[in-house]
């Protein structure tokens, strides 16, 4: 039997499919130049992507650079910033009861202190005098982020750094921007909705029917179509465990605000804690994503309206906050 798969089918076309297919194309083909693997992206024209997701982490530098992808036209096509870690305020109270705020660095700990372990130092003596949290103790970044500056010089190239990084992306944009990539790659995409899905007798997916194309035959299928599962919850039914009773976030309201500043870019993400959830703020160039994850135990969809719009103040005036419910859990095979 010829084991060997000529075509992997990767349907949606959010972040999650076009990652798929970025890196798909770029390593599946290293070995064997000759007879590449045809990489299929199928996606809804009609089924919108999710928005939201705009905050990375620094495995998305390394991720961009494995794939070969320009730094400065990624920050160019989908309105990047610089995200050196996370600011979370109101998490905790000091002995008077005033909100405190800390900064998770997103750096490998640098000890400034003469080689202890910081967070022992931080205990014992706080930190380096009129820099006193915990990660000053760590590395430069906090500092950085304070002063609203960069991780690296304008001098340096793609991917160089002094400090360890990530970005604050549009998630939309940032699929278009790895559309156009993996196609000028190879990567074949069809604009059709996968309407029915066959299985053979050992229960792998055989084929797909479309609502346009009609019925198209598929060796290895890859499931990008979010929080709907179009092939591994309606078709595979895989078990899906609920965390919802230990997680108890499980709604959120986002919107997009304005720059105040465009030079006052925070080259962070804000996490601020509120009465059911907390806050994300994160700042792209051109404008900034916000938005509450809340328990629907403790407020309801308006309740969090009201308490999420006084939290904006002005800068959410025009607002009108979109509700997104979120299935907590995980599922018990992803693969
Ligand atoms: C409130 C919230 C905040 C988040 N914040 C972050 C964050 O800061 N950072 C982060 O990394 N992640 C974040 N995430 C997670 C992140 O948004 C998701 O993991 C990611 O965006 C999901 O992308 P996706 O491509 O899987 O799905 P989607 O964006 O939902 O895309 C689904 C795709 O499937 C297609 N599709 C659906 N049905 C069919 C069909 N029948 N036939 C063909 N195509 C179909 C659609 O057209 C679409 O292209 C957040 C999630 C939520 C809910």
């Amino acid at each position: 039997m010829d084991n060997q798969i000529n075509e992997v089918t990767i349907v949606g076309g959010g972040t999650a499919g076009w990652l798929t297919a970025a890196f798909l194309v770029r390593f599946m083909n290293l070995r064997d130049e000759e007879n590449p693997t045809k990489i299929t992206l199928i996606e809804s024209p009609n089924v919108p992507t999710i928005g939201v997701g705009e905050a990375t982490v620094p495995t998305m530098a390394a991720l961009l650079k494995s794939l070969g992808i320009s730094e400065k036209e990624f920050f160019l096509r989908c309105n990047a910033s610089f995200k050196m870690g996370v600011r979370f305020t109101n998490w905790s109270h000091d002995e008077k009861g005033q909100a405190t705020s800390f900064i998770h660095p997103f750096e490998a700990i640098r000890t400034q202190l003469g080689g202890q372990n910081p967070a022992y130092h931080f205990h014992k003596y706080g930190g380096p005098p009129g820099r006193e949290g915990i990660d000053d103790c760590m590395s430069f970044s906090g500092t950085a982020i304070k002063k609203k500056l960069g991780p690296k010089f304008l001098t340096h190239g793609d991917y160089e750094t002094q400090l360890n990084y990530a970005y604050h992306l549009d998630a939309g944009k940032f699929a278009g921007f790895l559309r156009d990539i993996s196609i000028e790659r190879g990567v074949n995409h069809v604009l059709d909705d996968v309407e029915e899905v066959e299985q053979d007798e050992r229960g792998f997916i055989s084929a797909l029917k479309l609502q346009r194309q009609g019925r198209r035959p598929v060796e290895l299928v890859i499931d990008c179509t979010g929080f709907k599962g179009v092939i591994i919850t309606q078709v595979l039914k895989v078990t899906f465990h609920d965390y919802s009773k230990y997680l108890l976030n499980n709604r959120a309201m986002a919107v997009q605000i304005p720059h105040k500043d465009v030079s006052q870019i925070e080259p962070c993400t804000n996490s601020t804690a509120l009465g059911a959830g907390w806050v994300w703020r994160v700042p792209l160039y051109n404008r900034i994503g916000t938005g509450y994850v809340f328990s629907s135990h403790f407020r309801s969809d308006d309740e969090a309206r009201d308490e999420f719009l006084q939290h904006l103040g002005e800068d959410g005036k025009d607002a009108e906050p979109r509700v997104i419910p979120v299935r907590i859990g995980r599922m018990e095979r992803a693969w």
